[in-house]
């Protein structure tokens, strides 16, 4: 359901050239469009959502000039050059109780953390490091002149952009939104995401297996990875290998989402089907991805949605959608910003296999070693259809197509599972 008019995709068959990892990816960035709805929301329901429109900052933060210690206030222009100096203390200045009155020569204020500079002053001197005698304070030389004070709108000014439209919320801008005083935020509407599962070989929990059969995990991996980058879901099941059943799910995917995605039924031998569907309802191509696992991979559009059709094994999946999907589904909810995640290098403890002419995303576990330095080893077997290494695992080592085996002391590239929030 994107708004957008679709332009046809080209296509790649079987026999065409594999795709690099990264042509793949911007061919995709490149075709899919963002939604285009907007809804207000509270500013806590906005969070994980992606901001629609600039947000210009009201008012300045902070509001007032004011202290960053508890301490003393005074002007600087009247700290000693030398030695020490005596100063009245005037008054008090608490957060959100200004001093009301005037600092002249000779006078401080005691002031606390937060609140607003009195007139005539422009420095807080810590209050560890003066002298006090009843009402006056001793203050030595070597204080610096405005020391210790935050400006009003050093941290945003007023008419300022605050954020950018595309911006996703995460903690720290539910943080700075409020900080503006802004209770409501235009959001892009959430994406709907239809995905099934094919495959004669496949049964739903709940449900017991015959001779032959596994459990359908890709919904489930493919559900958490969805929820997490905060789309709506719409889980349509396991699809039985029959033309009418899977042009029927591809049709209603189509109708009620602005992506779809599958996993199966793409590898050769198996595409016939799919493909006739396809070509049918849509305009997808049957593309060969230089990557291990994750070499068949569909793309294009059935109806107006996007679709992505993945290969079946359970690590190709998520390999896969970490690579493509999850850039591509975050330019179509509105973020601007979806580079896929920060790469690095890492020393390797362990040997790590491969054949030269694909991109390797292997599963590794990224730890400290004795020196404290970055190190990585393998989580172990290596199949497509492992998907407890992914689990065992927090990072991809990825060797690019040129690579040959790795051996324990080598630099590897890392990209791990999980950021900070
Ligand atoms: P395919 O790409 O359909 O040839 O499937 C490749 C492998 O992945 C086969 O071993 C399938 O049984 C397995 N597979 C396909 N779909 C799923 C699924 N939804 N859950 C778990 N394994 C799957
Ligand atoms: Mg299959």
């Amino acid at each position: 359901m994107s708004e957008v008019a679709p332009t046809p995709i080209p296509k790649s068959g079987y026999g065409t050239p594999a795709l690099s990892v990264a042509e793949a990816r911007a061919r995709i960035l490149s075709d899919v469009t963002p939604v285009r709805g907007v809804e207000k929301l509270a500013l806590r329901s906005a969070l994980g959502r992606v901001l629609a429109r600039d947000a210009i900052s009201p008012i300045n933060v902070p509001a007032h000039t004011n202290s960053a210690v508890d301490g003393y206030a005074l002007a600087s222009d009247d700290l000693p050059s030398a030695g020490e100096k005596e100063f009245r203390v005037v008054g008090t200045a608490w957060a959100g109780r200004p001093f009301a009155g005037r600092v002249g020569h000779g006078e401080c204020v005691r002031i606390m953390t937060g609140a607003p500079m009195p007139v005539g002053t422009d420095t807080a001197v810590m209050q560890e490091l003066v002298r006090q005698r009843d009402d006056t304070v001793a203050i030595r030389s070597g204080q610096s002149a405005r020391e210790n004070v935050r400006a009003a709108g050093e941290d945003l000014a007023q008419g300022q952009l605050a954020l950018p439209a595309g911006k996703r919320l995460a903690p720290a801008e539910l943080g700075l939104l409020a900080s503006l005083g802004l209770s409501e935020v235009p959001v892009f509407r959430k994406l709907r995401v239809a995905f099934f599962s094919t495959g004669d070989e496949l049964r739903s929990i709940g449900e017991p297996l015959g001779e032959g059969e596994i459990y359908d995990s890709n919904r489930y991996t493919l559900f958490g990875m969805l929820t997490r980058l905060g789309a709506e879901v719409l889980d349509m099941g396991v699809v039985r290998d029959q033309r009418e059943a899977v042009r029927r799910a591809f049709s209603d995917a189509a109708a009620n989402a602005d992506a779809v995605i599958t996993s199966g039924g793409v590898s050769v031998g198996e595409a016939d089907y799919v493909k006739e569907t396809l070509d049918t309802l849509g305009q997808v191509g049957f593309w060969q991805i230089a990557m291990r696992p994750g070499r068949p991979l569909a793309f294009g559009r059935v109806g107006n949605a996007a679709f992505f059709g993945l290969p079946g094994n359970p690590v190709a999946v998520m390999v896969t959608f970490y690579q493509f999907l999850q850039p591509a589904l975050r330019h179509m909810m509105g973020e601007s910003d979806v580079d896929v995640p920060v790469t690095f290098h890492a020393r390797c403890t362990s040997r790590f296999n491969t054949r030269p002419g694909r991109t390797d995303f292997l599963r590794g576990i990224l730890e400290r070693d004795a020196n404290g330095e970055l190190a990585v080893r393998s989580t172990g077997g290596q199949g497509s259809g492992i998907l407890s290494s992914m689990s065992r695992a927090n990072c991809f080592v990825i060797l690019p197509p040129e690579s040959s085996d790795v051996e324990p002391g080598m630099l590897v590239e890392v990209q791990p599972f999980d950021g900070i929030v």
